[in-house]
């Protein structure tokens, strides 16, 4: 099954985000190449970013993954039940939650092999009550807050969570597998972007020393999300945290474009017209008739909107490539995104002076037409990052704010040769 064929699958949704797992595996080769002796945890917090948790954790285990990670523990729980499911031995599928609050189940979560992040005293004394109340340890990444201030001990407070760490692994409670933070600056460039990354680090072997001291030795530690892989090789250490690039998405394209950095977007949105229509110039389009039809015009409707996740900002910004019997067609999306649906401009009709003579009132469409908000850019559609500026942000949010009830569909479709990893 290639992904060009792949229709909706009819779950009531016109609408349909076709993944190329193929993509996803290529792109891992991609990160692994450029961080080589380290460790690959595939990051599918947040639905595999809007890709889908278990069908891109299968695949990215398939690709070579080593370890799978995400933020939320309902998620952690989520993906272990279908991983099971898919009859994926656990210990093939380490996978790591990071947010803990008092709330959690630790108890189910240490049941299902899922390792837990540990940033506070009080979350390690929850989790030990767990591990006794199983009789089994806890398996625990203590995080060190390396200087944004998110989760992770701060260095002052390190020395009392390690002595407790210590005293509990002596226990039997915890065994401690790694050691670990995230940085805030690892894809600028900028000289105050180097100096952010050189404090990460250096913080970072602050911590590891206190965590020495108190003899704590965790096996495996890590730093590096996308940028750092791609940007920071001294930020490496023995696994390295993909998320962006696993979706062939640049973690900044003003840095550096997928294409440049070889990676391919896997996520392709598309639907099928729903209308095609002539206006007369001088109509408006949309609530607040923001945008006037400045001549004659073929008008097609998208059923895809704000309440889908194509975020309202777009409007009048953003483009469609609609694939017609006459080929591809970049089609402008035209007035203000509403909450199911977007209009676009498929250009001048008969009458209008700007309208081509050899048309002779064909319409450049049908309903049906399948229009791609964006992908891999194969197709001539724009990638996520287009969409992203289009709505001032960042292409993490676009792919991320897709509802879940768009169908998503997934095969495999050929990496083009020029796309090959040339370290493979
Ligand atoms: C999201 C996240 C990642 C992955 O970041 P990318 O920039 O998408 O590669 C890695 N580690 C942590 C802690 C994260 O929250």
């Amino acid at each position: 099954m290639t992904v060009t064929d792949i229709q909706s699958e009819g779950r009531g949704y016109p609408s349909c985000a076709a993944v190329d797992l193929a993509a996803i595996k290529h792109n891992l080769s991609v990160l692994r190449a450029a961080a080589p002796g380290a460790l690959q945890l595939a990051t599918v917090k947040a639905n595999a970013y809007g890709h889908g948790l278990v069908p891109v954790a299968v695949a990215a285990l398939e690709g070579g993954a080593d370890w799978l990670g995400v933020a939320q523990l309902a998620e952690a729980f989520a993906l272990r039940r279908g991983l099971d499911e898919a009859g994926v031995p656990r210990a093939d599928a380490p996978l790591l939650a990071w947010i803990s609050t008092s709330s959690s189940d630790f108890a189910a979560a240490i049941e299902a092999d899922i390792d837990l992040s540990v940033s506070w005293t009080w979350v390690l004394a929850d989790i030990c009550a767990a591990a006794r109340a199983l009789g089994r340890p806890a398996r625990v990444h203590v995080k060190i807050d390396t200087g944004m201030s998110r989760a992770g001990s701060t260095l002052a407070d390190l020395p009392a969570l390690a002595s407790a760490l210590r005293m509990a692994a002596d226990d039997g409670l915890v065994d401690v597998v790694g050691a670990w933070s995230h940085m805030s600056r690892a894809d600028d460039p900028s000289e105050e972007g180097q100096a952010s990354t050189a404090s990460h680090v250096r913080i970072f072997e602050e911590g590891l020393a206190i965590l020495a001291e108190a003899g704590i030795t965790p096996r495996i530690r890590h730093l590096s999300a996308t940028s750092g892989i791609l940007w920071h090789p001294e930020a490496h250490y023995d696994m390295v945290r993909a998320g962006i690039g696993l979706y062939g998405l640049s973690p900044d394209p003003s840095v550096a474009s997928s294409r440049e950095l070889g990676l391919i977007p896997a996520l392709e949105l598309r639907a099928p017209l729903t209308s095609v229509k002539v206006v007369e110039a001088g109509t408006p389009a949309s609530y607040g008739g923001t945008w006037v039809a400045p001549t004659r015009r073929w008008i097609g409707l998208v059923p895809l909107g704000y309440g889908d996740g194509i975020l309202r900002a777009v409007s009048n910004r953003a483009r469609v490539v609609v694939h017609s019997d006459a080929g591809p067609l970049n089609a402008p999306l035209v007035g203000r995104v509403c909450m199911d649906q977007f209009m676009v401009d498929l250009g001048p009709a008969q009458g209008s002076p700007d309208a081509p003579s050899a048309r002779s009132g064909e319409p450049p469409a049908c309903p049906g037409d399948i229009a791609t908000l964006f992908g891999s850019g194969a197709g001539g559609e724009a990638l996520a990052d287009e969409w992203a500026e289009a709505a001032s942000t960042i292409n993490y949010e676009i792919v991320t704010h897709l509802g879940t009830h768009i169908p998503r569909v997934y095969g495999e479709r050929p990496v083009p040769t020029q796309e090959r990893n040339p370290h493979e």
